[in-house]
């Protein structure tokens, strides 16, 4: 059995990287029906080379934080797969960053991007830095010492980053101002740049908006809308802020948000002021979750950590869950309470949210299940759009830019739906966008020779 060797080759060689091996593993036997039909992608070892980083660089960040401290950070960029196009994919800082949360986040981007249908490798990048409590000055000296070293491996041809956890709308200017003052040339080498400075329209809403249209082209396939579902939406960042704007408009209605410290539960919907509330606290003040509860009676605040053992907020009876946060929120336990609680859609905004284990009691009763590769994909897509506009030296409308988001995320969920078919897997997303992306990305390794 191929599959098994690949997967045992894998623990053996990646022995301290837990979430890169469980990102391998969904992937790996996904694609055991296409392994079976195409003895010459076994023979090529496609799907192992798939799993070696083409590069992973790692480096020393040092700056000096306001009070004349030393301090020193890890950077890394991952460069895992350019079959199909330069390395494309964010840059995460948290406390939590090591190379076995940016490789997971790397091999899930080679498939992602690949289902997009936009010619983008997978990449991802990040610091163990914390910007959390960091002063404005600290944090531009921070993204200008890693710059420093990062300009010497990305290119607008070559490695294109962007935003995730903490790195935002503020992280991306002094990243930019930072490499155009190293190289001397103003190029669309990060995404997620300000519209006055090569940035495109939609691209902050872009991850959130792209997930519920995701959402309601599953529901349309059972003949089904987000129209008056209730939501529980786990983060309180880009995606999350998003989600809940595109539900609101969608006429579902969002009553959870959360942070690292804690969740709220508004039982009236976050929407209107609440929701203009969210975005300035935590886009602007950057405080906590908590604040939301003391300025609107309508919720109340529940103290927790997204990765405890047990999550409150999945206990909550819902139609849909949208995780939005960070990986592993949702295990088997929250999962049997989601479906205790009636959920009918799961889907994910953040990066691998759910466990194997969760994914198993989901989809085990019935409930529709939105891999994230899949359903997060309109960020990555949005940046895709951004490049393009880089190129040609144009700025597109919101309209024409939001109209080709959704038919994108239509695309790729008519290319998840039609691949899980045709592999005897009828329904089954997660099959449907690890086969659909991962032969893409093959054909074109196999086009390439070995190399
Ligand atoms: P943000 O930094 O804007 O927001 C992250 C949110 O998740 C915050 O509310 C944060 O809380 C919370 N969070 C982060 N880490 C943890 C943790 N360990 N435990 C509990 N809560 C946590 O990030 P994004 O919204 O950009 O990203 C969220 C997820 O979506 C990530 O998995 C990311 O990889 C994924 N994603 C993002 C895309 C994008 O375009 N931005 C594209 C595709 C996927 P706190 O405020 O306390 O830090």
């Amino acid at each position: 059995m191929a599959h098994t060797v690949i997967l045992e080759t894998v623990k053996k060689r990646n022995p301290n990287e837990p979430e890169f091996i469980q990102a391998a593993q969904e992937v790996i036997e996904s694609l055991i029906p296409v392994l079976d039909r195409n003895p010459e992608l076994v023979k090529l070892k496609i799907l192992e080379r798939t799993l070696e980083p083409e590069r992973l660089i790692s480096f020393r960040v040092t700056w000096l934080d306001d009070k004349g401290d030393v301090q020193i950070n890890r950077g890394y960029r991952v460069q895992m797969n350019s079959a199909i196009g330069p390395y494309k994919g964010g840059l995460r800082f948290h406390p939590s960053v090591t190379p076995s949360i940016l490789k997971f986040l790397a091999y899930e981007q080679i498939f992602k991007n690949a289902l997009t249908g936009i010619p983008m490798g997978g990449g991802k990048g990040g610091s163990d830095f914390d910007p959390k409590g960091k002063s404005e000055n600290e944090i531009m000296k921070f993204c200008q010492a890693f710059m420093g070293e990062l300009a010497r491996h990305i290119d607008h041809r070559t490695d294109v980053p962007a935003g995730d956890i903490g790195v935002g709308g503020r992280e991306i200017g002094y990243l930019f101002g930072a490499y155009k003052k190293i190289k001397n040339e103003f190029t669309g080498v990060l995404t997620g740049k300000g519209i006055e400075w090569g940035g495109s329209l939609i691209r902050s809403e872009a991850t959130g908006y792209g997930l519920i249209y995701f959402a309601e082209n599953m529901f349309q396939n059972v003949g089904n809308t987000i129209r008056g579902k209730t939501c529980l939406v786990s983060g309180s960042g880009n995606v999350a802020q998003y989600a809940i704007e595109k539900i609101n408009q969608m006429g579902g209605k969002a009553i959870t948000a959360s942070d690292s410290s804690g969740f709220i539960y508004d039982e009236g919907g976050i929407t209107g002021d609440k929701l203009e509330f969210l975005k300035d606290l935590k886009n602007n003040r950057r405080g906590r979750i908590k604040e939301y509860a003391d300025q609107f009676k309508s919720a109340t605040y529940h103290a927790g950590d997204a990765n405890a053992d047990h999550n409150e907020m999945w206990t909550i009876k819902a139609d849909c869950a949208f995780p939005c946060a960070t990986q592993n929120e949702i295990n088997d336990k929250d999962a049997n309470h989601l479906v205790k609680g009636g959920v009918l859609l799961l889907g994910e905004g953040a990066n691998m949210p759910t466990t194997i284990e969760g994914i198993n009691v989901i989809m085990d009763n019935g409930v529709m299940y939105a891999p994230g590769k899949a359903s997060n994909a309109g960020g990555v897509a949005t940046s895709g759009l951004e490049m393009m506009q880089n190129y040609m030296g144009q700025n597109w409308t919101s309209e024409d830019v939001d109209s080709k988001l959704q038919g994108i995320m239509k695309n790729i969920h008519d290319n998840c739906l039609a691949a899980a078919k045709e592999y005897g897997k009828p329904g089954n997303y997660m099959v449907g966008a690890n086969i659909a992306g991962f032969l893409k990305v093959a054909n074109a390794m196999k086009a390439q020779g070995i190399v």
